[in-house]
């Protein structure tokens, strides 16, 4: 036993460490009467019980159609007649919309039926990307985890924004860090304030908008914005179509007239594939990506810097990279801090598209808040 102080979940009759509880200002200790686990179960209950109810109700209609039916055309469905029937044959289910549930389909465009077909960013055709003409310059922005981001950092991926006026922008995703509504085991230390968080990375994403004013921004959703949908598909599901309540939405990504690849989707810029993660971490994540993509592509999430060249039995030259990240090692607390220290370096990337649809990249470290863009030396004041 260790003297950790616990709470009692009256629900379940366990007592349990205070992290097993949710946060609720309502009470007296900010600390949710149930555990999580039974919120989780007693919501999940009650949506079945929904269910169950809403299938009755169309059961009911279906079954009144079928009688209808039978009353004009007699014949043969006069077998159909309970509703229990009605309920173990399906066609007589009306349909009820596609359903765009939050998870099932790895999208959560929750108030648009369909996601249109830039946000899916299936390969495009070569002449339908925004390739500007000549192609342009490119800056990569890797794993930003705001509003728990490196400010200094931050201040240089502006600088070499203003310096390089990219034509191109790569927001590889986990630019929010969502800590307050991840379903991790949370830190009682930590801030849980889901607007402040959706706040400073607005606030972020605003900076470079202004600092690359004309670029195409391309935003590849990661893990860390994905912990929205996810949260509202376990907590609130209801919630989660209704206007306005996505990430996308909560960034203003429509607004701003960006490209929202969502997570576990790709976007294909010449023909470079860029995305957050290919669902592998660790060392050799990098070429992992090289070889399962089989072309060049441009990855965020792994907070390491690395480039990887290697070509294929045609004899094309491929080159995989991952960029580093921007956020405060100070901040987060889902990595041993020495093994933080040792494998996640902050830096961001910059490249040039050609004509040809092929890129040229290169990883900018920023060491002692120092980097180097286009022969130029930039310092973090
Ligand atoms: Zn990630
Ligand atoms: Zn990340």
């Amino acid at each position: 036993m260790t003297d950790q102080p616990s709470k009692r979940c009256p629900r379940c009759g366990e007592s349990l460490p205070l992290y097993a509880f949710g946060p609720d200002t309502g009470t007296a200790s900010g600390l949710r009467v149930w555990c999580r686990l039974c919120v989780n179960k007693s919501a999940a209950e009650r949506r079945e019980r929904y269910r169950q109810q809403n299938l009755t109700a169309r059961n009911l209609e279906a079954a009144d159609k079928v009688r209808a039916h039978i009353a004009n055309h007699g014949s043969q469905f006069a077998k159909v007649e309970t509703s229990a029937d009605v309920q173990e044959d399906r066609r007589f289910v009306p349909a009820v919309g596609p359903h765009v549930g939050l998870m099932a389909h790895g999208n959560y465009e929750a108030h648009e039926t369909q996601p249109t077909v830039k946000d899916r960013a299936w390969p495009v055709p070569m002449e339908d990307e925004p390739t500007k003409p000549g192609g342009g310059a490119i800056l990569f922005v890797p794993d930003l985890h705001a509003p728990y981001h490196d400010r200094k950092a931050w201040a240089l991926v502006l600088q070499a924004a203003r310096l390089l006026k990219p034509s191109y922008v790569h927001l590889a995703g986990d630019m929010i860090d969502c800590y307050a509504v991840s379903q991790h085991e949370k830190s009682l230390n930590r801030l849980q304030d889901f607007k402040y968080e959706i706040d400073g990375a607005n606030e972020a994403l605003d900076e470079l908008a202004a600092a690359a004013k004309g670029a195409t921004f391309i935003y590849t959703e990661g893990n860390h914005e994905y912990r929205w949908p996810r949260y509202l598909s376990a907590m609130a599901p209801q919630a989660g179509r209704l206007p306005g309540s996505s990430m996308k939405d909560l960034l203003r990504i429509k607004e701003r007239g960006w490209i929202w690849v969502p997570y576990r989707e790709f976007y294909k810029l010449g023909k470079l594939y860029l995305t957050h993660d290919l669902e592998k971490s660790g060392v050799n994540a990098v070429r992992q990506a090289l070889s399962d993509a089989q072309a060049s592509i441009v990855i965020g999430h792994l907070h390491r810097m690395s480039v990887v060249y290697g070509g294929d039995a045609m004899g094309n030259t491929h080159v995989a990279a991952c960029f580093g990240w921007l956020g405060g090692r100070e901040d987060v607390d889902y990595k041993h801090r020495l093994r933080a220290n040792r494998e996640w370096q902050l830096g961001f990337g910059v490249g040039q598209l050609l004509e040809s649809g092929n890129v040229h990249l290169s990883a900018v470290p920023i060491v002692d808040y120092e980097c180097v863009v286009a022969g130029k030396l930039l310092r973090a004041a």
